[in-house]
């Protein structure tokens, strides 16, 4: 599975092409290895640990915690949002970015797609977590303003809740046009400040929510068009397009 998405991967250090050994993914030019976890993870991030939370130590918690906040900040239920974010996506490359624990990968494999599924995420234990809902998907443990895929190579680009989570968006967003083909699909919800509700949202979490029309204007600086957008509550899911 690790070998049918290789040719696309690159190495996150000098973004040259990489080869498997024996347990290890290795960079052809720096020679930088890369750890494979349980046949189906590749580690980029190494001994760096990213954020250690309590869902990292108990990742079994983060589905149900998924829910709860979905009642208290979106609208109508999550399974429907998890299906409109994979409604219609059948083959080519995929990547869930922020996947979590693999619920939008594990819902496209019920669906039987029948491409590569590619899943991002810096929580190992989440990772870990997600392979064993998964049987196909390959993931990568890695953080989404710096992917380890090369230009140009994938179809569609998924991102559930995620996004705004991060500071620097231009960062992550210059990241989808980079790896997205030309006219490849862009599906990213976020929580934005349109509202009071979502005001409050982003101060309570922490989290670096911006309203709806500076999101467009990210995505349009970076040549991603939005077709249009649907409202779940405080969040917002866009429906694009790479443009050039
Ligand atoms: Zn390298």
């Amino acid at each position: 599975m690790i070998e049918s998405v290789l040719p696309i991967l690159q190495c996150p250090k000098c973004s040259s092409k990489l080869r498997k050994e024996q347990g290890y993914i290795v960079c052809i030019q720096c020679g930088a290895k890369y750890s494979i976890i349980d046949e189906r993870i590749i580690d980029f991030l190494g001994g760096d640990q990213g954020w250690v939370g309590l869902f990292e130590r108990f990742p079994r918690l983060y589905d149900p915690w998924s829910r709860i906040g979905w009642r208290l900040s979106g609208r109508g239920s999550l399974d429907r949002f998890y299906e409109e974010l994979t409604e219609n996506l059948s083959e080519g490359i995929l990547v869930d970015a922020g996947c979590g624990t693999g619920s939008l990968l594990s819902l496209l494999e019920r669906k039987q797609y029948r491409g590569s599924l590619i899943g991002i995420d810096i929580s190992l234990p989440m990772l870990k977590t997600a392979s064993r809902k998964t049987k196909e998907a390959v993931f990568l443990r890695a953080s989404i303003d710096r992917i380890p895929i090369a230009n140009d190579t994938i179809d569609h680009y998924v991102s559930s809740l995620v996004i705004h989570i991060f500071r620097d968006k231009a960062k992550v967003i210059s990241e989808i046009s980079r790896i997205l083909r030309k006219g490849g699909n862009v599906r990213v919800a976020v929580a934005t400040t349109d509202s009071i509700k979502g005001r409050i949202f982003s101060r309570l979490l922490a989290v670096h929510a911006i309203r709806t029309s500076d999101y467009i204007s990210l995505f349009k600086a970076h040549g991603i068009e939005i077709l249009r957008t649907n409202d779940f509550g405080t969040f917002k899911a866009f429906y694009g397009l790479l443009s050039y």
